[in-house]
């Protein structure tokens, strides 16, 4: 009897560790979060004229949460005119 319970123990333990690899590997993949793939297209608004811009390609103003995204430097010299 008490060998079935190690064993059981055992299993369990090995069942845990197998199920953490698999979702380590699975998150790695970013398979197990519904997040949208960080390659899709993400826009962001110009604040001045109200344009969408690529971020990858807009100019910016501040850094961190404050950045902000412009279209042209025309729009960023108004923006940090105000
Ligand atoms: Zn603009």
């Amino acid at each position: 009897m008490a060998r079935l319970i190690v064993w059981l123990v055992l299993a369990i333990i090995i069942a845990r560790l197998l199920w953490r690899f698999i979702r380590a590997i699975l998150d790695g993949a970013g398979m197990l979060r519904g997040d949208a793939p960080p390659s899709a297209m993400k826009l962001v608004r110009d604040p001045v004229c109200g344009i969408f811009v690529v971020p990858s390609q807009a100019l910016t103003a501040g850094s961190g949460s404050d950045t902000m995204y412009f279209c042209s430097e025309k729009c960023r010299k108004q923006w940090s005119g105000r």
